[in-house]
């Protein structure tokens, strides 16, 4: 189904306690595309939510911050007309 792929995405965690109620396995995980990707988690019974932290995200930025890095300093080496 295309036309679903921006739609929020939501997955049941189990195992998961609410922070919030204490209720097991009613906590979702929402990922949304739109207006950017992001998720957070959201308790079915009390209808808590908040974000957690990413491990993926840091991740994630370290990598770029790598990336940038290294390509930067062969960008300056390779400027030479
Ligand atoms: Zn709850």
């Amino acid at each position: 189904m295309r036309y679903e792929s921006k739609r929020p995405r939501r997955q049941f965690l189990a195992g998961v306690k609410c922070p919030k109620c204490d209720e097991m396995d009613a906590v979702v995980q929402v990922r949304i595309f739109e207006p950017e990707e992001d998720e957070y988690i959201e308790c079915t019974k009390c209808g808590h939510s908040e974000r957690r932290p990413d491990p993926e995200a840091i991740r994630e930025k370290n990598a770029l911050a790598n990336d940038a890095m290294s390509t930067g300093t062969q960008g300056t080496v390779r400027f030479i007309k």
